[in-house]
């Protein structure tokens, strides 16, 4: 199916998390300090080396235990960009269709996302199986989630129209870009040149408020400024970067 580019307004709206919702790559949280399974990361979101490829060995590398999926959590929710949930919150006011697709770890990125307001359903990565002791057994080895390309083939089914921006910060995102109207890089944590170079808009300021004005029209903004007792007037006074 040919690209549909085109700028807002948009039925949907899909985040990546990691390095996009959060300032953190969750994988890495399960161990200490751990290079090869950092050099991993780094490999496969600046799209050296397929997904799939690495996806197992670094589980394999941190052996993690179900406890750490709470603690992740708790990460993700400790280190989240400014602004997040009040862009989420203003793009459900807007009857947005919001979504998370990730390649992190479901049992962590759930959490994280219900929190911010993303209904548990809209919330996608790939879950994990552990021993009734808490050992991990196994990734979801069918996972979209868990290969390249797999998560444009995950947008594709999800929103076959293909009228939803996406926001994101590596290769794995810039790879579902066809499968959006619009592909907003989010570079102010992880800035990675291919993926800038890809991007429909790059935003690089570390609040969400600056990402608002590329994911809804100017009618929509003016719904948001109108909502009783300036619920998001915080966030649309930032969306320049001028102070609330
Ligand atoms: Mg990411």
């Amino acid at each position: 199916m040919a690209r549909n580019a085109h700028g807002p307004p948009f039925a949907a709206v899909v985040f990546d998390c990691d390095s996009t919702l959060s300032t953190i790559e969750g994988i890495e949280e399960l161990t200490a300090e751990h290079p090869e399974i950092a050099a991993l990361t780094g490999a496969a979101m600046e799209g050296r080396v397929p997904l799939e490829e690495v996806y197992g060995r670094r589980l394999e590398l941190a052996g993690p235990v179900a406890a750490d999926m709470e603690r992740i959590a708790l990460r993700y929710a400790a280190t989240t960009i400014e602004g997040t949930a009040d862009l989420i919150a203003a793009l459900h006011h807007l009857d947005k269709c919001v979504e998370i697709v990730s390649g992190g770890l479901l049992p962590a990125v759930r959490p994280f996302g219900v929190q911010l307001g993303v209904p548990s359903a809209r919330i996608h990565a790939v879950d994990l199986r552990f021993d009734s002791s808490g050992a991990y057994v196994d990734y979801d080895r069918r996972s979209l989630l868990a290969r390249a390309g797999g998560k444009r083939e995950l947008l594709e089914e999800r929103f076959p129209a293909g009228d939803v921006a996406l926001v994101g910060d590596g290769a794995t995102d810039l790879e579902a870009k066809d499968a959006c109207a619009r592909f907003i890089a989010f570079t102010a944590v992880e800035r990675r040149p291919d993926v800038v170079a890809g991007a429909d808009v790059v935003v690089d300021r570390a609040d969400h408020a600056a990402v608002l004005p590329h994911l809804v029209s100017v009618d929509e903004l003016e719904v948001l400024r109108a909502v009783p007792g300036g619920r998001f007037h915080g966030l649309l006074a930032r969306m320049d970067g001028g102070q609330p």
